[in-house]
């Protein structure tokens, strides 16, 4: 049995989290293989070493001294291993790493080096072996993550739960090498995706998941009020709900896992006692499922409009505007249509790279008429397997909005008869969450 767990930057941010770390994992046999991040935030005006690393590589590259800017990054590690009492020295460490900096070795490296570090002591901390990623997760040599030879290569070191080859183990999250040996990491918050790749490598019965939370909360807790923690969640409904907003995971992290279908269990280290969020691939057998599982949104939309007579006989329309964006480049997020109306609906930042998107589009498609309403529009994805085939959600949200005197400006329920996504006026955007969350909390 193997359990891979990965702790968050604020579950190490000092000696007294690591020992909550530790307790957790020698609390169960099964955790295997742990993924630290870098140490995080102690308190609201600290600074994360991620952030210093960035900081400091920066400054080194303005032409500032390296082993002066490294002090207090190195300061942190020492305080943590002079509290938890290791018999422990980063010193060696520390002069490669100043040394790589006088190189300009890039700031990848640099910032993955909280995580190594981390490593080190969270490893000589617990007795287990230390894995240095570099050696076990591979980006080619485009900077791409390699998922094939990563996930052999992890499998090679580790084993799976057939043969383990190494008992217990501790994987630095967040970055990787090229085959020359050049480190890379991946996006901020990698390290939930490395405890990913790793949990699907060793083939592991869980992924647990440490952060500062008690789970995915149903809807934003500066929004509503003490919202309830999700217990049970799909992957289809996770991504749903990240993509409109919802952060708690790292977006990527939930792909390796989910095609070898290893759940994963976001966990509290302040709350250890509480069950979490289960992310699952199907739901359990007796699945009790509320009708919403959770509701996320975001603001800073924008809308184009446009008008074709005859728009439904002409065929080729839409292809021609899609066409257009895919040429410039522009992401979109929704495309309600009429007989003879389209309306694209996208983040603002994207239609602010094209200012003459109406004229290209004009160009394009020769619409009658095109309008574009920029800014101003918030989309809500209110999110729930168990509004398949349930009768009435969509009359009540939308008589909750209603009740709140909201207008609403676009529906869109997809496909998968799971979501119903609702575009309203950005002032609305908390007033209408709260609305609906308190609609179906009361249920
Ligand atoms: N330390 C990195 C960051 O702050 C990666 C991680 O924590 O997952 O983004």
């Amino acid at each position: 049995m193997a359990k891979v767990v990965k702790f968050g930057g604020s579950s190490l941010a000092d000696a007294a989290q690591f020992r909550k770390v530790a307790a957790i994992i020698k609390g169960d046999a099964s955790r295997r293989y742990v993924i630290p991040s870098a140490p995080g935030k102690r308190n609201n005006d600290d600074t994360k070493v991620t952030d210093m690393l960035y900081n400091c590589y920066r400054a080194v590259c303005e032409g500032r001294n390296p082993k002066d800017e490294f002090m207090p990054i190195a300061a942190r590690f020492n305080g943590i291993i002079a509290d938890l009492g290791l018999e422990l020295s980063l010193e060696n460490e520390y002069k490669k790493i100043i040394a790589d900096f006088r190189k300009r070795v890039g700031d990848d490296y640099a910032a993955s080096r909280g995580e190594y570090l981390n490593g080190i002591i969270l490893a000589a901390y617990l007795g287990f072996d230390f894995v240095d990623a570099a050696k076990v997760v591979r980006f080619n040599a485009k900077g791409e993550f390699d998922a094939d030879f990563t996930n052999a290569s992890i499998a090679g070191v580790l084993g799976n739960k057939d043969n383990i080859k190494k008992e217990y183990a501790v994987i630095p999250g967040f970055y990787g090498a090229t085959p020359d040996g050049k480190i890379k990491t991946f996006s901020r918050g990698g390290s939930d995706f490395t405890g990913s790749i790793v949990a699907k490598a060793v083939k592991a019965e869980l992924y647990e998941n440490w952060t500062d939370v008690s789970g995915f909360l149903v809807a934003d807790p500066r929004i509503v009020e003490n919202p309830e923690v999700i217990k049970v969640i799909t992957y289809r409904e996770l991504r749903e709900l990240s993509y409109m907003g919802a952060t708690v995971l790292h977006e990527d992290s939930i792909f390796p896992v989910r095609t070898a279908g290893i759940p994963i269990n976001i966990r509290n280290t302040n709350e250890p006692s509480a069950a979490g969020t289960m992310i699952v691939r199907t739901p359990p057998k007796d699945d009790v499922s509320p009708v919403v599982t959770g509701i996320a949104g975001k603001k800073d939309f924008s809308v184009i409009h446009i008008e074709k007579d005859g728009m439904n006989n002409e065929i080729g329309f839409i292809w021609r505007i899609l066409g257009l964006f895919e040429t410039l480049q522009i992401n979109f997020e929704h495309l309600p249509t009429g007989v003879d109306t389209l309306n694209i609906v996208l983040a603002t930042s994207e239609l602010n790279k094209h200012p003459d998107i109406t004229d290209l589009i004009r160009e394009a498609a020769r619409p009658n008429h095109i309008v574009v309403e920029q800014g101003g529009l918030a989309m809500i994805a209110i999110v729930g397997r168990g509004m398949v085939q349930t009768r009435g959600t969509a009359a009540r949200i939308f008589a909750a909005l209603a009740h709140a005197d909201i207008n609403v400006r676009i529906i869109d329920q997809g496909s998968c008869e799971f979501n119903v996504i609702v575009g309203i006026n950005e002032d609305d955007f908390e007033k209408a969450v709260r609305a609906i969350y308190n609609c179906f909390a009361l249920s």
